[in-house]
């Protein structure tokens, strides 16, 4: 089971992560990224490396 973190102080709602990610877990939800299909997650980390913000954290837990 993957946790995805978004720091949604960092986060400016630009849709690189939603976009990016190839499992369809992060949505834009009040102007920032929610992962919204966290079952979904892969673990890739294409998230963490597309956000210009470093907003994101994935760890296994
Ligand atoms: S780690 Fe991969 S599968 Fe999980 S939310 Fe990020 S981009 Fe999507
Ligand atoms: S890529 Fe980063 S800044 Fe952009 S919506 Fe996703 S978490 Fe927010």
């Amino acid at each position: 089971m993957w946790q995805v973190e978004i720091d949604k102080d960092k986060c400016t709602g630009c849709e690189e992560c939603v976009n990016g990610c190839p499992a369809g877990v992060l949505e834009i939800v009040d102007g920032k990224s929610d992962p919204v299909n966290i079952d979904e997650c892969l673990g890739c980390e294409t998230c963490v490396e597309v956000c210009p913000e470093g907003a994101i954290v994935v760890s296994e837990g």
